[in-house]
This record gives C-alpha cells, structure tokens and sequence, in this order.
C-alpha cells in the first residue's frame, strides 16, 4: 500500500494541553483517511513551559511529567496522554515519527561566567572581540526532575556558544573560549554549526554519551517506529549517522528516520546524504521553494521544470516531499507559503506521483484558525486517491511551461488509475493516453473542479480539460463514488 505521511500539527495549536488526547481520538480516522504515519511534534519541555511548540527545548527527559518552566504538561498534555495517544496510533497501524531535536538548549537554570569571544554573525570563522567574559545562562541542573531518569547536568563545557549575555543585555553569538564550531556542518554564514540557545557541542564525548543516554531512555520509554532528526544542517554530520545507527542497534530494528536539512539548493541536500552515507532520507526543500515560487509568479514559472533540481527528482528513495510545514506557513521562521490557490496542484505533485514519500501538513489538512486559512478543499480526497489507485507506470506529459499533466496506469490490484492534468494560466486541455482497456471509459474530476465528462476514444486517449489556474484529477466514473462520498 502506498505511504502517506502527516506532519500532525502547525505552530498554532492552541496551547491547552488537550492535543494528546486528540490525537488519540483521531487515531481511527488517520487510519481510515490513508495516513501510514504521523510526525507528531517534540514531545519534551521547553524553556516557554506550557507554551512551547516543542523546539525550545530544556530538558529532554520530562515529556510532561515533572513541575518545570511553570507547568508539568507540555503545550500538548501529560506524559501518560503523549504515551497513551502514540500508543493508539500504533494500535491502527500508523507509524510514530517522534520529533528529535539535538542541537540546542535554552532556558538554563544557572549562569555561569564564561569566556567567549563574539563572532560576526555572517561569518562565523572571524572573531568580531577578543575572549571576554560573558555571563550566560548555560547551567541545566533540572531541579524540578531531581535527578530521575538520569543525574546529567548540562553546564558550558557541553556548548560551543551561546546568543545572550545576561550581564551586558547583549544577543549575539559568543563562542566559548577553547571551543570551536564543529566543521562538519552546513557552509553557511563561514560556519552554521550556530543556530540559537546554547549550542550543543556534539565534538564533545560526554555529551555524545549524554545523547545515546537519553536516545535509549526516550527508545525504552516511547517505543517511536522512525525519527525525524530537526536543524541537521547546523550539527556535525558525522554525530548525527553514529547517533542513528546506535539507536538502531539499540532498538534492533531499522528506524526510519528523515533529517531537516533547511536549504533549497539541491547540491547541498546530495552531498549531505552522501556525507551520512544514506543513513536518512531528508525533507525536499527544494520541491517546496519551487511550489511556493509556482504558486506566486502569475504564472511565469515554466511548469515543464517543476521537477527539475529537486530532491525527489535528483533522489527519490531518500526524498520526503512536502507543500508546507510548521516553519514555512505564516508568521513563522521561514515563512514561504504555498499561496492557496496552488495548493491542490502542489498536493496533487506530490500526492500523486510516483517518486517521493509525501508528507501532509496538518495546516493544510484541518486549516489554520489563528490565520483563518482553511483547509485545502479536497484534500481528504487526494490522499484516499493515492491509497486506492496510485500504482502502476507513470506517463509524464510535462511539456509545456503552462499545463502539464501525467497518468499512473495502475497495476494488477489496482487496475484504473487516473489522469492529471494543472495549469498555472488559462483553462488549457491535455490530450493524454488512458490505456486502451479504457477505450469508451467515461471520465469524471474527482476534485470536481471541470464539471465535464471524458469520453475515453478506441485508441484510449483523451484530452483531459483544466479550469484557468487549477488542476483536474480525472478517473473512471464506475470506481469515482466512494471518493465522490469523502467531503470536498
Ligand atoms: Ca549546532
């Protein structure tokens, strides 16, 4: 069966602590809608308590259990609900993608005086001060844990660096003295090993040994089916594939695990896949900037390269496709949405093509209230259509820079497949081959956005029609009516 992944949540969520439980709820209709598994948010306490998404992260080993940043519950719920809900999840058969971030800490429990040297933020190799001393908030003793679970506390030896000196009031990236960035990390800014809060030294034995720790305990403690590892790009590549293979080996099990590697240039995704020795498959950074771009240029992209220098293309096996995620939609970090109107297009490129693992945005699935966006209009459908009919050889007709389109022929257990066909400019038509067993064959939109019908001719072609600046999903009329019941 084919594989749908869900991104199960955006920034906004409400933070009331029920979204455990909702999930749980769900489980069943995941299962139902064709999802195979959901990438649920970090599960542990940040330093913004019972409002944090999850990436502001302090202390790893409290996944809603101890009184800390104000709070015992995480944005999210308890920790007996986070269990409880991955627990229902498995129990449909749906995978849990935990949400793994290493790269960084924030809100300390002590300062330390530290002597740290500024950096030019554009450049990290170049030293904008000489060592000084700065007091930053670098100690994590975890006082509302206690010790449980594991004695560690975190203090200035485990960091390179930090972004705050209390002192002083000043933000800026301080390396610490006798420290240097790791180098096996992604060439931006001279060096992006940085990215916020106290940077994680993962050149560092100990805290590499802390890691695995916390990887076997939250392995023990969660049972997770894959991973989806945050910022990879900002850490030491070499931690990062003997961290994976030892909770491989750990779990005795091959997990699963995709990487956040923030870069729209395909060389850099390759050579990083390269680098961990295909330990990972990474988010198609690129597809997404080149949705996004199709989606705000009043159609002057040239639809016929969609594809093109994208991971999917370039590497389909380690590629996770995506429309949008939880740093992309708006207000966010790297704000690059998919403007509304290409959204069912962008789904139907990566929903229902054959390379890439898609994965589906909660914001697109459900809406996103804080911002009024809506859900992206027949997308249950989309997703239920890849499930039952998305097999079989691929024909692209990607040979026009305004209208493309391309047909999945199905297989033996999936015999009628579909037609797609989208346009960025005016209402277009495609003359694509259905297949000769269709000859005859009366074709319907399951998107219901061309209200036509197709009639398949003897030789199984038809010209398949698009409204201005939209996509059609065309498919026998005979199997179209348990889609046709799924609410646009
Ligand atoms: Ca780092």
């Amino acid at each position: 069966m084919n594989e749908t992944l869900l991104q199960g949540f955006e920034w906004y969520l409400p933070a009331d602590g029920l979204f455990w439980k909702k999930v749980k709820e769900l489980a069943p209709s995941f299962r139902h809608m064709g999802i195979t598994g959901i990438w649920l948010p970090p599960a542990y306490k940040g330093s913004a308590g019972a409002d944090d998404v999850g990436y502001g992260v302090y202390d790893m080993y409290d996944l809603g259990e101890f009184d800390q940043k104000g709070t015992v519950r995480t944005k999210y719920g308890t920790k007996q609900e986070y269990l409880s809900a991955v627990h229902a999840l498995q129990k449909e058969g749906i995978a849990v993608i935990a949400d793994i971030v290493m790269n960084h800490r924030m809100g300390g429990d002590e300062k330390e005086v530290i002597s740290a040297a500024e950096e030019n933020g554009c450049d990290r190799t170049a030293d904008v001060s000489c060592d000084q001393k700065i007091t930053a908030w670098t100690k994590f003793t975890f006082p509302g844990r206690k010790g449980k679970y594991d004695p560690f506390v975190w203090d200035h030896t485990c960091f390179d660096g930090t972004d705050w000196d209390e002192n002083v009031h000043h933000a800026a990236v301080y390396r610490f003295h006798g420290k240097t960035w790791d180098e096996d990390v992604d060439p931006d800014n001279g060096n992006y090993d940085y990215l916020m809060g106290c940077d994680l030294d993962l050149s560092s034995a100990k805290v590499q040994e802390e890691m695995k720790q916390w990887g076997h305990w939250y392995m023990d403690t969660v049972h997770p089916d894959a991973l989806r590892l945050d910022a990879v790009k900002h850490m030491s590549w070499h931690f990062v594939e003997d961290w994976i293979n030892d909770m491989r080996s750990y779990a005795g099990k091959d997990l699963w695990a995709v990487g956040e590697y923030w870069n729209g240039d395909l060389s850099r995704l390759l050579a990083y896949l390269g680098n961990n020795h295909r330990c990972m498959s990474l988010f198609d950074v690129c597809l997404h900037y080149k949705l996004q771009q199709a989606s705000s240029s009043n159609g002057d992209v040239d639809l016929s390269t969609l594809f093109d220098n994208t991971l999917v293309s370039a590497d389909p096996m380690h590629a996770v496709t995506f429309v949008d995620n939880h740093d992309t939609q708006p207000g966010q970090a790297l704000e690059s949405f998919v403007q509304g109107w290409f959204k069912q297009a962008a789904y139907a490129c990566i929903l229902l093509r054959e390379a890439g693992l898609p994965c589906v945005f909660w914001g697109d699935l459900y809406g996103i209230p804080h911002d009024r966006i809506p859900a992206v209009r027949g997308l249950a459908r989309l997703i239920k259509l890849r499930e039952q009919y998305g097999y079989g050889k691929q024909d692209d007709y990607l040979d026009d820079r305004d209208c493309i389109g391309w047909v999945r022929h199905g297989d033996e257990e999936h015999p009628d497949g579909y037609a797609v066909v989208l346009t960025d400019r005016d209402a277009s038509a495609k003359c694509m081959h259905a297949g000769c067993e269709h000859a005859g064959e009366i074709y319907i939109d399951i998107l219901e956005n061309c209200h036509d019908k197709v009639t398949v001719n003897q030789d199984g072609n038809a010209i398949f029609p698009v409204e201005a600046g939209s996509v059609s999903v065309w498919m026998p009329e005979k199997c179209s009516q348990d889609l046709l019941h799924i609410a646009l």
